[in-house]
């Protein structure tokens, strides 16, 4: 009987199940490296802090839209009130406010003075009114520092000569004008606030200009101007260097629900800022409140004798 070798080679149905294997684990491969891959990519997107996005603009694009914007101008929110504003309708509280508040002003600087003033103020946390002159030009700056604390910036006269400012109308205009334009120097807008020299009632313009305040007062207010005077003074106009305990009784009355109280900013006036802090402390124990001069504010006028 013939010997038919044992047939050593896989059977074509062996053939084909292991084709269809090699084919499963190709494809099974394919997929675990599909996988990786797409992994790999997200990874690689998320340390460049790209989504993988469809329709991506490509590197750039998000910071881009992040990017800030082009710095503005700073706002100054008090710049819309307080500036000269002709055509603005103000109601001017010419009876006052109702509210017991001091208003504390301070005629002729800046001087040397002026960072002391401002040191007592800031000590205790509260905002007054500086009526400016340009008696030192050098000190302009610190009519910017005022402001910049919040304290309100008024016009009181370039030259404060009364022989120059009282000879006429246009006159004193020139002068106004000339310390609006080194207001506006140092905080960007001309102050609609003014304060006479000498104060509307002052006698000492009838020898340069006969009715000269009367028709001052009409006029400042006619060009958009309001002025202040004042209703309690401190004396320390009276001499250089009044005693503390003089400014401090002249300071402090009883019998007003809106103070508005007058200083000298002045390098001759040292015990001015000396005397501050019993004066505020005065109002203070008897529930004023301290306000810079606003549209809000009491405005204080004393009757004309020129
Ligand atoms: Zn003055």
């Amino acid at each position: 009987m013939s010997h038919r070798p044992k047939d050593t080679r896989p059977s074509a149905h062996k053939q084909q199940r292991r084709a269809r294997g090699f084919a499963l684990i190709a494809v099974f491969l394919l997929i675990v490296l599909l996988g990786a891959a797409g992994a790999l990519a997200t990874l690689v997107n998320a340390q460049q802090g790209r989504a993988p996005l469809a329709g991506d603009g490509g590197p750039g694009t998000v910071l881009d839209r992040i990017a800030p914007r082009e710095p503005e101008e700073p706002e100054d929110p008090r710049a819309a009130d307080l500036a000269l504003d002709p055509g603005k309708k103000t109601e001017w509280k010419f009876d006052g406010t109702g509210k017991k508040t001091v208003y504390l002003t301070f005629d002729d600087g800046p001087s040397d003075n002026t960072p002391r003033v401002l040191e007592v103020l800031d000590r205790y946390g509260i905002k007054a009114t500086f009526f400016v002159t340009g008696h030192e030009p050098d000190k302009a700056p610190y009519i910017k520092d005022a402001y910049d604390k919040g304290h309100s910036i008024g016009l009181h006269s370039m030259t404060h000569n009364y022989d120059q400012i009282y000879v006429s109308e246009e006159a004193f205009f020139s002068d106004l004008e000339a310390v609006g334009n080194m207001v506006k120097e140092q905080i960007g807008y001309v102050p609609y606030l003014t304060r006479f020299p000498g104060g509307a009632s002052n006698t000492i313009s009838a020898n340069y200009c006969a009715g000269i305040m009367t028709s001052l007062v009409e006029d400042v207010q006619a060009r958009g101007y309001q002025f202040y005077d004042w209703n309690v003074s401190s004396a320390d106009a009276s001499g250089t260097n009044v005693a503390v305990d003089t400014l401090v009784q002249s300071s402090c009355v009883e019998g007003y629900t809106n103070v508005m109280l007058l200083f000298h900013d002045s390098s001759t006036k040292d015990t001015t800022p000396d005397a501050l802090p019993q004066i505020i402390e005065y109002y203070q124990e008897r529930g004023y409140a301290f306000e810079p001069v606003t549209r809000e504010a009491f405005v204080c006028h004393h009757d004309v004798n020129n």
